[in-house]
């Protein structure tokens, strides 16, 4: 967590609060669930009571992105379903659903924790160059017509809804924004077909994968933000959300940096605690160096975020700095406990594989570093 002096009693109180929950309700049925495969909605309950009403301003004072960040942060480091922590951080995209009537309703089934939400924008051919989709949507009377294929997609086969990136600019004008709206998608709609990919971190049956669109009707009112500018907002809202991506993969490494700590202590070689090897100590010590790098990092990106300050490049060296040095981390924890910490019952293999795809999903280290580029050069003398 930051430095706890820099926290107002109540985003302390938040977070307290939040980790006795995790560690009475996360942690004792980490290994039931794991082995069950199945993702186990109970937290999303659990999650409409704590967060989702504050989170969205609804029924209380909007929750800050700090202390939203210290959430994200601990439910890293107690490997919270991922499925619940990518809903709370699309569930920013509801009130921005155009038609009133539709928008009350998703809220609805949100707040009362009864709405998976995934973000489908990857395709086939396009990840990195995601202005480039080719998923359709024709406006014909008041629906759309989807047609299309998103790819690598997480949890779509535990979503409700889906948040999909298509194209709808017709003439030149239209794609002035990029031409590509958002709409919401219901995974019941005729039409839509889910498909498993399985990944080398995948925890949950239908964790990953692809959803096919085959002239899917889509009601007009699901669009959310404007029509042909859905791609700016979307840009918006990932801007922050990689930064809570960057901090749940800091909670992976501060959970492992915990283990190995212990275990460095007790573990005897030649006679002696691997703590009082320095190769060893050193190696933890540099990782504990860059988490903190990381975190502090993360936090004034997103205190940037609540006072309105402009913070691209703060967020982008976030996602690549803090992931990085989060899988380097959980890779040194892995190492300090040997072969104990390789195998399949070792929650550092499993960390270890998690951390590696946050250096990927929302974007890799090379794109991260474009967008700072960017802000460096300015966007004309900036690499492409
Ligand atoms: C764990 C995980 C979860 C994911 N979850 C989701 C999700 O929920 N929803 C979703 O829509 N997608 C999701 N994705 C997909 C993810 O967003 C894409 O994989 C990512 O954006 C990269 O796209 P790509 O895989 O097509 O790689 P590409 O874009 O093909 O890139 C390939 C390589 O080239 C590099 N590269 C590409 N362009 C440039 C450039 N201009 N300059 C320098 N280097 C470049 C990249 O860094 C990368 O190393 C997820 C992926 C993973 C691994």
């Amino acid at each position: 967590m930051p430095v706890k002096d820099e926290l107002t009693s109540e985003q302390k109180l938040i977070a307290d609060t939040f980790e006795e929950y995790c560690r009475t309700r996360i942690t004792p049925n980490q290994e039931r669930w794991i082995s069950e495969r199945k993702f186990p909605r109970s937290v999303m309950k659990d999650l409409s009571e704590m967060v989702f009403g504050a989170m969205l301003g609804e029924g209380s004072e909007k929750m800050d992105e700090v202390t939203l960040g210290l959430i994200s942060e601990l439910m890293g480091k107690y490997e919270f379903p991922v499925p619940a922590f990518l809903t709370m951080h699309f569930a920013k995209l509801l009130p921005f659903i155009e038609d009133r009537e539709t928008r009350s309703g998703y809220i609805e089934r949100y707040l009362n924790g009864d709405l998976v939400i995934c973000g489908a924008f990857t395709e086939p051919g396009h990840g990195s160059d995601s202005s480039s989709i080719t998923t359709t949507a024709d406006l014909q009377g008041k629906e759309f017509a989807v047609n299309g294929e998103k790819a690598f997609v997480s949890s779509p086969g535990n979503a409700d809804v889906f948040v999909a990136s298509v194209r709808t600019a017709k003439t030149a004008e239209d794609k002035q924004y990029a031409g590509i709206s958002l709409l919401l998608v219901d995974v019941t709609a005729k039409g839509v077909e889910t498909y498993e990919t399985e990944n080398m971190a995948s925890v949950f049956k239908g964790d990953f994968g692809g959803i096919r669109f085959s002239n899917v009707a889509v009601p007009a009112g699901n669009i959310i933000g404007e029509m042909n500018r859905g791609f700016h907002l979307l840009m918006k809202i990932l801007n922050v959300q990689r930064v809570h991506v960057a901090l749940y993969s800091i909670g992976l490494a501060e959970a492992s940096l915990d283990d190995a700590i212990s275990y460095a202590r007790i573990r005897k070689t030649f006679g002696r605690p691997i703590s009082k090897r320095q190769a060893v100590a050193f190696r933890l010590a540099e990782d504990w160096t860059r988490i903190e790098a990381s975190r502090l990092l993360a936090f004034k990106a997103l205190r940037m975020q609540d006072n309105g300050e402009e913070n691209s490049a703060q967020c982008a060296s976030v996602k690549w700095y803090g992931c990085e040095s989060a899988f380097n981390t959980v890779s040194d924890c892995l190492q300090t406990f040997g072969a104990a910490g390789y195998v399949k019952s070792s929650p550092i293999e499993r960390r270890f594989r998690a951390a590696r795809g946050f250096l990927i999903g929302d974007g890799t280290p090379d794109i991260q570093k474009l967008i700072i580029s960017r802000k460096l050069f300015g966007r004309e003398n900036a690499p492409q």
